[in-house]
Parts: structure tokens; sequence; C-alpha cells
């Protein structure tokens, strides 16, 4: 059975600016779910303007892995929503993909546990994504680095805790370096952030960005172990008086 996307995007920079509209025409969320439609995973899409952000209970109980593009209102997304979201991922392990400026989302430094800031600057510059990790399956059919002519910067110090893996790390013409490719197992659920995709480039319709979201869709997906079992129990053997 195919693996089920739900594309989360805020949706609010392609209403509001022309010039994001003509670059993303349906919004983001449509850009990168046709992109993983191609790939072929069953995907679906949700923006926070709908009720309950478009992830009602029954739309995340059929979601196997969430990918989370926010920027200008992470602070009118919900609180029930992102506790929805945290514990789908940490108690039942479906996978998330945080993408760009979802680094200062509720959910991610809830998940995180810190306050996940960083530099930036806005110029245009070159961005070039260097896969460092080379054997881990969201490198899979990557070339070396992957470069992209025109982005916003991102730089270190990027406060997140030190990834369990880091798969990519970003230069930038500017001189600053950035952990862009980072993997996280929170309780049953996998989560990797992925750093390029400012809104007014066309990032997400490059053939290698659309690569590496689909390679880890595969890698945060749910695993399938078995469910948490909690509380008292009887011995499974008997056990003599002592
Ligand atoms: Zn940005």
């Amino acid at each position: 059975m195919a693996i089920r996307v739900t594309v989360w995007n805020e949706y609010r920079h392609e209403k509001k600016n022309p010039r994001i509209a003509q670059i993303y025409p349906d919004g983001i969320h449509n850009a990168i779910a046709g992109a993983l439609r191609q790939a072929g995973y069953e995907v679906g899409t949700a923006t926070l303007d709908e009720p309950e952000h478009g992830l009602t209970d029954e739309v995340l109980a059929r979601t196997d892995v969430l990918t989370w593009w926010g920027h200008m209102a992470h602070r009118e997304v919900q609180d029930e929503v992102v506790l929805r979201v945290q514990r789908r991922v940490v108690a039942e392990g479906m996978g998330l993909i945080v993408l760009h400026s979802g680094h200062l989302s509720k959910i991610f430094t809830r998940l995180m546990g810190s306050s996940c800031n960083l530099k930036w600057r806005e110029v245009g510059e070159k961005e070039r994504i260097w896969v460092v990790e080379t054997g881990h399956p969201i490198a899979q059919g990557l070339p070396e680095y992957i470069e992209l002519e025109h982005e916003e910067m991102y730089g270190e110090r990027f406060d997140i805790p030190a990834p369990d893996t880091l798969v990519m790390c970003s230069w930038f013409q500017g001189g600053e370096i950035f952990r862009s490719g980072c993997c996280y197992q929170r309780g049953r659920g996998r989560i990797f952030y992925f750093r390029p995709g400012h809104e007014t480039y066309p990032t997400y319709h490059n053939s290698l960005v659309q690569k590496v979201i689909a390679n880890a869709v595969a890698w945060v997906a749910p695993v399938g172990g078995p469910a948490n079992n909690f509380g008292k129990k009887q011995p499974l053997e008997p056990i003599g008086e002592r």
C-alpha cells in the first residue's frame, strides 16, 4: 500500500503577494504534493484557513507522513491541533517533515524543546547543499551536492538539539554554513528538517529538492512496530516466592 502523505501549508504568502503567486500559482503545498504523487505516494493537502487547519483526527488517522511549511502565521496555529500532531508523531509513529521557515513552527519547537532560532538574510544568494551522510536513505540517488542559484540564507548557530543524523549541510555565498538536513527520532516517530524553500524562489520546483523530500517521506514513514503497552501487568512466567 502506498504511503499516505498530507502536505500542510500555511498558504498566506501566495494569496497576498502576486510575485509569490506567480511562482506557486496553486500554493507551495500543491507544488510539493504534485512532486510526491509523481514519486508514487498517495497525497492530500491541508492549509491553515481550513477548519481545524485541515488536520482533523480523521485526516491525521489516515496520514502516515505529514509535511509542514509555515512562516508568517505560526502563532495562528491552534495549540489543540499542535498537540494532536505531536501525539500522532510521538505516541503513534506518524512521520513529520518540517520545511524551511517551519523551524519556528509550534510543532517543531515543541518536538525539539529549544528555540530553533537561527541567523538569516534575504539577498538571493547561492546555496550549496552538501550531502554529508552519503549512505543514508535520504541521500539515495542524490549528487554530491545540490546548488540553488538563489535562496534565503540561514546560518549557524541553529538552536536545535544535535540531530541523531545530519544528512546535509549548506554553504552560502555570504560565508555562513547551516545544518540543513537533520534527522530525529521522538518516541515512535521520525522527524526530518529540510532547510531550503523560501517562498520568493522556485525551490520546490527543483527536481533534486523534490527528490530529497520524496526520499524523506520513505524514511520518516511509520515502521509498524508493536503498539505501546503501558500499565500494571501480570507476569508472563510463574514467579516462585522468595
Ligand atoms: Zn524564508
